[in-house]
């Protein structure tokens, strides 16, 4: 296997090196290699410096016109929309909704469950500790928050970050739909058990989910499941299967070219 980081970006050795090791993954090198050394330093952890709290989006997108449906609206205005929900109770309790963040035209679309206390905090996506550690885990695969784009399947904060109700699904989904169906994925990323049953609609354990290809959707767009950050950040474990799962990611995007 090429451990360059692929087409996307090429990784230096040091740097793969030191993802692994953030990720607490072993390297691997040839029996016969001369003995490693570490990397001098880590590379630069970009969402650990944003953790100082600037603001997620620059300038607020004009507003759909009222009256707009969902399934017409563009990004900036679904984006807009979501901001402004009122569609069920978590809109009185939220700090603000939190619609997504990354590339609009990108190749890999990454699904985790809600928004947590720091990303209903700052309106962006995975940037507390399992945040830190989804950045991680793309870096390894050559991507990063700029050139995916990630969302939830709510875009508003549980109280006390409990699992999303059926009904609070059920108001949220026209907005992930229309978000797939603009950014057109090559690729989707289902991030822990509620993103994976919500999307595939099945009530099955992750860990008989993951490991192989759905397919999601109207364009059959390939879909894997992986472990949540959270998860691996408290069973750290099974971080190695959930490189094995971001293996297999850079290897679509590979194909998908
Ligand atoms: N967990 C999620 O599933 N999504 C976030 O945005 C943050 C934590």
């Amino acid at each position: 296997m090429s451990d360059d980081g692929g087409p996307f970006r090429p990784l230096p050795e040091t740097r793969r090196r030191a993802y692994l090791d953030a990720m607490g993954i072993p390297w691997w090198t040839r029996r016969d290699a001369p003995p490693a050394r570490a990397p001098a330093a880590a590379p630069p952890d970009r969402a650990a410096a944003a953790e100082t709290g600037a603001p997620a989006v620059a300038a607020e997108p004009a507003p759909a016109q009222p009256g707009t449906a969902v399934a017409d609206m563009d990004l900036p205005a679904l984006e807009a929309a979501i901001r402004a929900c009122t569609l069920c109770p978590l809109c009185e309790t939220r700090t603000q909704a939190v619609p997504g963040v990354g590339d609009a035209t990108a190749d890999l679309l990454i699904i985790g469950e809600a928004p947590g206390q720091e990303e209903d905090r700052r309106g962006e996506p995975f940037v507390g500790r399992a945040g830190q550690l989804l950045d991680r885990m793309l870096a390894a695969i050559g991507l990063d928050r700029e050139t995916v784009y990630i969302t939830n399947v709510l875009k508003c904060r549980p109280p006390n970050n409990r699992d999303p109700k059926p009904d609070e699904v059920r108001a949220c989904s026209p907005y992930l739909r229309r978000q797939i169906e603009l950014i057109g994925p090559k690729a989707i990323l289902a991030v822990g058990r509620i993103s994976a049953q919500q999307l595939l609609e099945t009530g099955e354990t992750i860990g008989r989910l993951r490991g192989r290809w759905h397919r999601f959707g109207p364009r059959d767009t390939p879909l894997l499941v992986t472990y949540h950050p959270a998860y691996l950040l408290r069973s750290p474990a099974q971080k190695r299967k959930a490189w094995e799962d971001l293996k297999r990611v850079r290897e679509q995007l590979r194909q998908g070219r």
